[in-house]
Order: C-alpha cells, then sequence, then structure tokens
C-alpha cells in the first residue's frame, strides 16, 4: 500500500519540499498531495516588479500543476485538522467539505500581515504580502493621480500625491523604490500632478532599514532612496491612520491616502486550528530536524515553523523564502528517511547572501561576506532571481519583461476593473447625479468594476480581490 503524503501551502516552502519528495521517495511508494489555496506559488521577490510594473503579474508566479511531476494539486482551503486522527480538513475549490488522511503531514502555510491594534490601520492601510495587493496598490498611484488631476483644492491633491510606506524590510523598501520609479515615470503624463509633486516616504520603527543586511549596506540603500526624494523616517512608529492621513510618534501628521503596511508578519490564521504545538509567536514548534515537537509524523517549515536558525542560538529563524527553501529541503528528505528513503539530517544553512534591488540599477548585495551595491549588485539580484526562478519558460518571461522595461518605460493604464466584469444588465447603474455620496474616482469605478462603493473598504481605490491569498 502506498503511503499518504500531504504538503499543506504550495508557496516557496511547500512547492519546493513536494518537488524533493518526488525525487526522494519512488511515485509508487508514496502518493503526495499537496494542498494550496490557489494553482499557483507566488515567487514574492519580484512582487515589486509587478507592482511597478516592470513585470507582468502572471510572470512573478509559477503555475503549479506545471511543475509538479507526481504530486497531485488539491485546490482548496485548509480548514483545521486532527493530529490524534491523522486527518486534515479542507474546503475544497468545489465548494465541498474534505476529511484527508495522513501518514506523513508536511506544514508550509506561510504567513501573513500581522497588524498591531492601531487605530484606523486595518480600515484604512493595505499590505504588500500578495499579487493582488501588489496590483492594487499599484492601481491606487494611478488612479490617485488620475483623481489629482481633477480634484480642487492643492491639500487635496497634496493627499492623493503623497504615498506612505510603513516597514523598511525587503517588501517596504523594494516596494516603495518601485513604485516611486513608477510614479516618476508616469507622472509627465499628468500636468497638475506634476506641479504639485510626488510624495513617497518610508517609516521603520528600528533604528535602520533592512536589519537583515549589513549596516553599512542599509546606510547605502538609505542613501539611495533620499537621493530620490524618498523620505525615510527610521525610529518613528505609526500612531494612527485616517482616510486622508497619517500621524506619526513624533507627532507629525502626513496628509496621505495610500498607507501600505510591511511592518512584519504572522503565521496564518489557520496554523493555530491544526492542533499542533506553538511558540510564543504563534509559529509551530520544530525541531532543527524540521520535525513538529511531540509528533514523528508532522514536520513544518517555512514562514509558519519556529524552526532553529543555526546562525543564531536559541532563535527561530527569520521568515525569509531562502530558510524556507533549505528548510523544506531538509524536512523532505526526513520525512522520505521516515519512509525508509535516506538518512535524517539538521537543518544548517546559514544565509549566505542577500540582495535588496531598488529598481533603476540600483541595488545593494551581500554575499558570502562581499558586499556589492549599485549596478553590479542589481545585476548580480537579477541573475540570483532569474537563476531561481522555476522553468525556462518563466525564466524567459522574465528577461523579455526586463528588456521591453528597458526600452519602452512603463504604461500608466490603470486595471482596476480585472477580475470585476459588469453586470450583464446594466440599466441600474446609477448616474453621478443619483449616487451623490460617491467622487468622481469612485463613480469610475462603480462603472468599470461593476461593484458597489460599499464593497471597498476605504472606497478609495480600485482592488483586484480574485486571488487575495497569502504569498
Ligand atoms: C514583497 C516581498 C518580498 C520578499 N522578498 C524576499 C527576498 O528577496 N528574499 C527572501 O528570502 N525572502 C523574501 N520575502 C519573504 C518570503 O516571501 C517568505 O519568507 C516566503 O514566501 C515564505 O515561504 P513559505 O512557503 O513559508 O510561505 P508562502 O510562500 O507564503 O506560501 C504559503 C502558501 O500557503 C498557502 N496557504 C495559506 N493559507 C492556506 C490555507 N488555509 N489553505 C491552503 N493554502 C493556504 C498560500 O496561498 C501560499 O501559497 C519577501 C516577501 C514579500 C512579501
Amino acid at each position: 500500500m502506498a503511503w499518504n503524503v500531504l504538503v499543506l501551502g504550495g508557496g516557496f516552502a511547500g512547492f519546493t519540499a513536494a518537488r524533493r519528495l518526488e525525487r526522494r521517495v519512488p511515485h509508487q511508494a508514496a502518493k503526495v498531495t499537496l494542498v494550496n489555496d490557489v494553482n499557483f506559488m507566488l515567487y514574492t521577490p519580484l512582487l515589486p516588479g509587478a507592482a511597478g510594473g516592470t513585470l507582468e503579474p502572471r510572470h512573478v508566479v509559477v503555475p503549479l500543476r506545471e511543475e509538479l511531476r507526481s504530486s497531485e494539486l488539491l485546490l482548496g482551503h485548509v480548514t483545521g485538522a486532527d493530529p490524534s486522527r491523522k486527518v486534515v480538513n479542507v474546503q475544497t475549490a468545489g465548494g465541498g467539505k474534505e476529511e484527508l488522511p495522513y501518514d506523513q503531514l508536511l506544514v508550509a502555510l506561510g504567513s501573513t500581515s500581522r497588524t498591531p491594534p492601531i487605530p484606523g490601520l486595518k480600515e484604512h492601510a493595505i499590505g504588500f504580502k500578495t499579487l493582488s495587493e501588489a496590483i492594487a496598490l499599484r492601481n491606487r498611484v494611478v488612479h490617485a493621480m488620475e483623481q489629482a488631476e481633477h480634484v480642487e483644492g492643492e491639500d487635496a491633491r497634496r493627499a492623493l500625491l503623497s504615498f506612505v510606506v510603513v516597514g523598511a524590510g525587503y517588501a517596504g523598501l523594494e516596494g516603495i523604490a518601485e513604485m516611486q520609479d513608477f510614479a516618476s515615470d508616469v507622472v509627465d503624463l499628468y500636468p497638475r500632478c506634476r506641479m504639485t509633486g510626488l510624495r513617497f516616504t518610508l517609516v521603520e520603527a528600528r533604528e535602520r532599514v533592512m536589519g537583515e543586511i549589513p549596516a553599512q549596506l542599509a546606510e547605502y540603500a538609505t542613501a539611495e532612496l533620499r537621493r530620490r526624494g524618498i523620505e525615510v523616517r527610521t525610529s518613528t512608529t505609526v500612531k494612527q491612520v485616517a482616510a486622508d492621513s497619517l500621524e506619526l510618534s513624533s507627532g507629525e501628521v502626513i496628509p496621505t491616502r495610500t498607507v501600505c503596511w510591511t511592518a512584519g508578519v504572522k503565521p496564518h490564521p489557520v496554523v493555530s486550528r491544526l492542533g499542533l504545538p506553538l511558540t510564543d509567536d504563534g509559529r509551530i514548534d520544530t525541531d532543527r530536524f524540521c520535525q513538529v515537537a511531540g509528533f514523528s509524523d508532522v514536520w513544518a517549515v517555512g514562514d509558519a515553523a519556529a524552526v532553529p536558525d543555526p546562525a543564531r542560538r536559541g532563535q527561530p529563524s527569520p521568515p525569509t523564502a531562502q530558510h524556507a527553501l533549505r528548510q523544506a529541503k531538509v524536512a523532505a528528505d526526513n520525512l522520505a528517511g521516515a519512509l525508509g528513503n535516506g538518512r535524517r539530517r539538521p537543518f544548517r544553512y546559514r544565509t549566505l547572501g542577500v540582495f535588496v534591488d531598488m529598481g533603476r540599477h540600483q541595488a545593494v548585495a551581500s554575499t558570502v561576506g562581499i558586499k556589492w551595491r549599485g549596478f553590479p549588485a542589481w545585476f548580480l539580484a537579477r541573475s540570483y532571481h532569474l537563476a531561481l526562478m522555476p522553468g525556462t519558460k518563466r525564466k524567459l518571461r522574465l528577461v523579455v519583461d526586463w528588456t521591453v522595461g528597458l526600452v519602452f518605460g512603463r504604461d500608466a493604464s490603470e486595471l482596476g476593473q480585472l477580475g470585476h466584469p459588469p453586470a450583464l444588465d446594466r440599466s441600474n447603474v446609477p448616474s453621478m447625479d443619483e449616487a451623490p455620496g460617491l467622487d468622481e474616482g469612485d463613480f469610475l469605478q462603480e462603472r468599470t468594476a461593476g461593484g458597489t462603493p460599499t464593497e471597498r473598504p476605504s472606497g478609495d481605490g480600485p482592488q483586484i480581490d480574485a486571488e487575495s491569498k497569502s504569498g
């Protein structure tokens, strides 16, 4: 009888683990099923490129069905588990509820944005972890410029043209650099916006940006952002967020209608419903073999797991793709070992390098102790991601996108209506006179997206929520 192996989550860790298991365990010996809520893996380091319009959104994802060989993909939401009965509960894409039995379970459900109880944060800020958030952010920037062209009053225009990113890790720093690059590329098409000017602010609670990279490189990255006109506020936190402003711990109030929150992650909420032991920060308690404490048949890796960091005694590994990938390989090997295919080995990885791509041919990088900055670092960063992106087709698409972007720049189309087809019978769509609560931007959105204004949380920007899952 073949063993039943379940892999939960098809991101960096889950996808890598499934691929590794295909090689380590003969397919007659085990049936590997990967459960994921979307049918692709999001390559998050390229998300800022998709937000900034240098990459096609479809080119920063890996279709799981194409890349998996003998593993089966089950599209669905994991809703819970009972390890004492060795079952996982899944709500399938077809709408049914299934209880999946397993002999070996590997959990790789990743993380979601951590949102502290800051007044107005949940209502007015947007995250930057998913494809839908990245595209919504881009659309917001374009939409804000469209609105600013018509709005009366300099104060209102300034708030529309001011963008704040909170959190200066990978996502925040690369995200703000790409967004500002994109906005400055297209602002010439908006005469009134050009006159008022764009304002970008990066807010970070710690003393410096990018705690993950050497201080010298972080300083270089900060200087590069400032050179581009981006305001960097370190040792600063957010006190409250409103629809048209944000207040900082320093007391400063920044007028803005776009706040992007990238300050921290936490495991997916479903992780607490799997019946597994958790650490204080909610991650799955896992040993250095990636095995879950007290369970011989459950393994956990990636952002959702607290696998001990070999580089920092007593600390869990940081939530990065590099760690997720390596843990996945270790866990898959150990799981295969538990099925009689190979020997156990511990997770030993220490960060070999980091790359922070800031667009415009600028980046900072640190590889095996060597520090890089400027164009060489940018070239290294792109080559690294190109090498890591699975599949030749997708590598080629990236090269084409980057090359086209270099030659032709970017376009300013706002595609908020994607995934929101208008109603077939549109005789009841209100006119502006009949819908006085809407501003012009909302009205445009209403007509193109076919949604109702109450469906949008803050009513100030289009949202694509076709795939609103974490990446
Ligand atoms: C913008 C950005 C840039 C980044 N850049 C870098 C970088 O340059 N280098 C680096 O090392 N790290 C980077 N990271 C961090 C990196 O993305 C994460 O550490 C990595 O994705 C973690 O991998 P994972 O497999 O644990 O989780 P994920 O990749 O998030 O995968 C989790 C998977 O589980 C699925 N899932 C979640 N809940 C359920 C459920 N209930 N049912 C079914 N499926 C579910 C999700 O849809 C997803 O497919 C970046 C992150 C972001 C947001």
